[in-house]
């Protein structure tokens, strides 16, 4: 039999990257035990909610046609509601993605002439074509409705004064970001958002609060519907879905906001009755319950690779050291090569496509040539080993997900093995 240093050996990892991550990891048995801690928190939270709801065999069936009474469907909503302490919640295969999700809970809920407020600074990427502020077809802006933005504060805070200038009688809606995203700042712990809240309900407390909860599920033990806001939204193909999920999006939040999301996503009169789920409900079902643990894995190998590459020098974000809030971990690589590098590492320990070679490309949505690496089973799921990289300074690298801890750690000793390769490192 192989020992495991044959087998990193077997898949391509030289002994001196195996035994640096060896001496990484050894320096984190206390962080990876807080995270089996929450992750068995929120894995009670999903099966008693489970419970509560009575799932059973049925909601796996089959629905077709218009879905009205779909047992699977509504179910699952209701679970989703218990999970996030909130009214309802719409979850939904025809929510196509997190994108589309967010998009939905603010066309779904401003009209012509509301305005729509970010107080944390620049939106997802993405966003900014759903909102208008780079022009695009069926804007929220082609419909009359204006965006302000409060960029935060040069240490990543909220700018709580210009927030309350921000805020006028237009203001509709806020929206706030959970995680960074493809920017270097930190991302908001649910306590932060919760202050942010807090404090534009002081100013107008019947503004709608939005979270963008993308890459933050799970990762604590209360989201931001337990510290007031209104609406949270995320995507199936991240933590949520727990790798199994091959599709969709969802809103959790105040039933009245997940009502006209249901007449936005089908049509006027129609909500949230039909809307057949196609079976994959058990995928579904099956993916929020892996989710706690799956969550589990992806943070356990962020933090590995920020105590990896800040041990070499790198800048990253957050630190190996403090808190996190999402499952993200930026690495600033300094140069557009060891952005490459790092991605064809990632990629070629994958289960799936772990032959191809990925390239920078223009993708839809970004106004940057991206460089991704995924061997993913769904394509594109990023709670699977994944990295990004927009090919723009400070060439950093987003890496994220991990459905497996064993998975992410070879990940990265992968990436690692190819910047060495590639004389951009030296151990
Ligand atoms: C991924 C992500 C989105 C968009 O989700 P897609 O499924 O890629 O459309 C939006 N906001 C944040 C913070 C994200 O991480």
């Amino acid at each position: 039999m192989s020992s495991i240093e044959e087998m990193y050996e077997q898949m391509g990892i030289c002994s001196s990257v195996h035994k640096f991550g060896k001496q990484i990891e050894a320096k984190l048995a206390k962080r990876f035990l807080e995270i089996d801690e929450r992750a068995e928190y929120n894995q009670m939270k999903v099966i008693l909610a489970m419970q509560k709801n009575r799932v059973s065999e049925a909601c796996f069936h089959y629905a077709s046609g218009y879905g009205y009474d779909d047992l699977g469907r509504d179910t699952l909503e209701k679970v989703y509601a218990d999970v996030f302490h909130t009214e309802a919640a719409l979850v939904r295969p025809q929510i196509t993605c997190g994108t589309h999700a967010l998009a939905l809970a603010l066309s779904a809920n401003l009209r012509p002439g509301d305005e729509l407020v970010s107080v944390a600074g620049k939106p997802y990427d993405t966003l900014e074509e759903v909102i208008g502020i780079r022009p695009s077809k069926g804007s929220l802006a082609e419909y009359g409705i204006t965006y302000s933005q409060v960029d935060l504060l040069e240490d990543g805070s909220f700018d709580f004064e210009n927030i309350s200038h921000a805020i006028t009688e237009k203001t509709k809606m806020v929206t706030i970001q959970r995680s960074k995203g493809y920017q270097t700042r930190p991302s908001f712990s649910v306590d932060q958002i919760g202050a942010a809240i807090a404090f534009v309900k002081r100013i107008k407390p019947d503004v709608i609060c939005m979270v963008d909860n993308c890459y933050g599920e799970f990762v604590e033990t209360i989201e931001p519907s337990d510290v007031g806001a209104d609406l949270v939204v995320g995507s199936l193909i991240k933590n949520p879905g727990g790798g199994l999920a091959p599709i969709g999006g969802y809103i959790a939040g105040k039933e009245e906001l997940i009502e006209n999301c249901g007449y936005r996503l089908t049509s006027p009169g129609l909500g949230r009755e039909v809307g057949a789920s196609l079976g994959v409900m058990q995928s579904f079902y099956q993916g929020l319950f892996l989710a706690p643990s799956v969550t589990a894995s992806a943070l356990k190998g962020a933090i590995f690779a920020a105590n990896i590459y800040e041990s070499l020098g790198y800048a990253v974000v957050p630190n190996g050291r403090e808190s996190r809030h999402d499952i993200i971990q930026a690495v600033e690589l300094k140069v557009p090569e060891a952005v490459i590098a790092f991605c064809r590492g990632i990629q070629a320990a994958a289960p799936v496509d772990s032959y191809v070679t990925p390239e920078p490309w223009a993708m839809p949505g970004y106004d940057s040539d991206v460089i991704m690496a995924a061997g993913a089973f769904v394509q594109g799921s990023s709670i699977e080993l994944s990295a990004d990289g927009p090919m723009k300074p400070p060439y950093a690298v987003y890496f994220q997900g991990g459905l497996t801890w064993p998975h992410a750690k070879l990940g990265i000793l992968m990436s690692l093995e190819y910047l060495v390769r590639a004389k951009l490192v030296t151990l």
